[in-house]
């Protein structure tokens, strides 16, 4: 796998022809061999996710100083259309972990990838934590509000989805502004996953039994200063310019205009 961007670095066609041969392999070997047993079991993939981690796939819109591929939205679509064919679950779970490490790469800084981006590499995911049952798709709103606690916040929050709650190392978590002023003013954080006061609720969903989309509640849970995202009230510019600009100096984009490189 190693090979895609050493090999093939001035030709985008063939840069994701060979993703997608890549990611055919794990689906093959990996991902559809264990698809029905999961569904069946509501077992969550851990196996599928390290086996794309191992691989590399994980870090897929990451640079390269972070252990990533720096390829952009059209490997990403392949990868994961390729592993929705054969698991829809581990597909979803693998799309929110990109999403949510892009949104750490885009919006944190350097100390923050180093501790939380780096370590996909070698196995650790994520996934992103938005949405509240009062508000629903309209996931800019949310009435749960961070409080300002010694350097850090407290999060009490109730979240009606979040995909690989209880497994995921990192949440990208979107909460009220402290004293905020609408249910717009947002901030959004970092959240260990690991630690007391993550409570996923119950989840059973036709065909994507495995993926552990259910709700999350946070109770009491600290978070330190640096593990904010942006400055406060940011949040609704995360949600809004997420996309922007982001990718701009990927290896597909530089392989298909070589004339941006840098
Ligand atoms: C499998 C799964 C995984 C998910 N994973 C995550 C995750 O990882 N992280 C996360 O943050 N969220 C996640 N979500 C939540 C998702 O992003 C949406 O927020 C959620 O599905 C909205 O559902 P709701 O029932 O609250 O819908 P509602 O917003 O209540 O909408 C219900 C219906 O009403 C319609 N509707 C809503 N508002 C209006 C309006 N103003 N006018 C007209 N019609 C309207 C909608 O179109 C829809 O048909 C997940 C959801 C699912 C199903």
């Amino acid at each position: 796998m190693s090979g895609i961007i050493s090999e093939n670095k001035n030709n985008a066609a063939l840069i994701l022809d060979e993703v997608r041969e890549n990611i055919r392999k794990i689906v093959e070997q990996v991902i559809r061999p264990n698809a029905d047993r999961i569904d069946r079991n509501k077992e969550f993939p851990s196996e599928n996710i390290a086996a794309l981690a191992k691989e590399g796939f994980n870090g897929i819109l990451l640079p390269e100083k972070l252990g990533g591929w720096g390829l952009n939205y059209s490997a990403f679509g392949i990868a994961v259309q390729e592993i929705a064919k054969a698991c829809p679950s581990t597909a979803l779970i693998y799309t929110m972990h990109v999403e949510a490490a892009r949104t750490i790469y885009a919006h944190g800084n350097e100390e923050q990838w180093e501790r939380w981006l780096k370590p996909v590499r070698s196995g650790k995911f994520g996934t992103t934590s938005t949405s509240e049952g009062a508000t629903g798709g309209h996931y800019w709103y949310n009435l749960s509000e961070a409080a300002r606690k010694d350097n850090g916040y407290i999060i009490n929050s109730q979240k009606s989805f979040t995909t690989s709650s209880g497994f995921a190392d990192f949440y990208v978590f979107q909460t009220k502004t402290p004293n905020a002023k609408s249910p717009d003013d947002i901030t959004y954080f970092i959240v260990d996953g690991h630690q007391e006061g993550i409570e996923p609720g119950e989840w059973s969903a036709m065909g994507v039994r495995g993926n552990h989309s259910s709700s999350l509640r946070l109770r009491d849970v600290y978070v330190d200063e640096k593990d904010r995202l942006g400055e406060e009230g940011e949040g609704k510019e995360i949600v809004q310019n997420g996309y922007r600009d982001f990718g701009r100096n990927t290896r597909l984009r530089q392989a298909e205009s070589p004339s941006r490189r840098e």
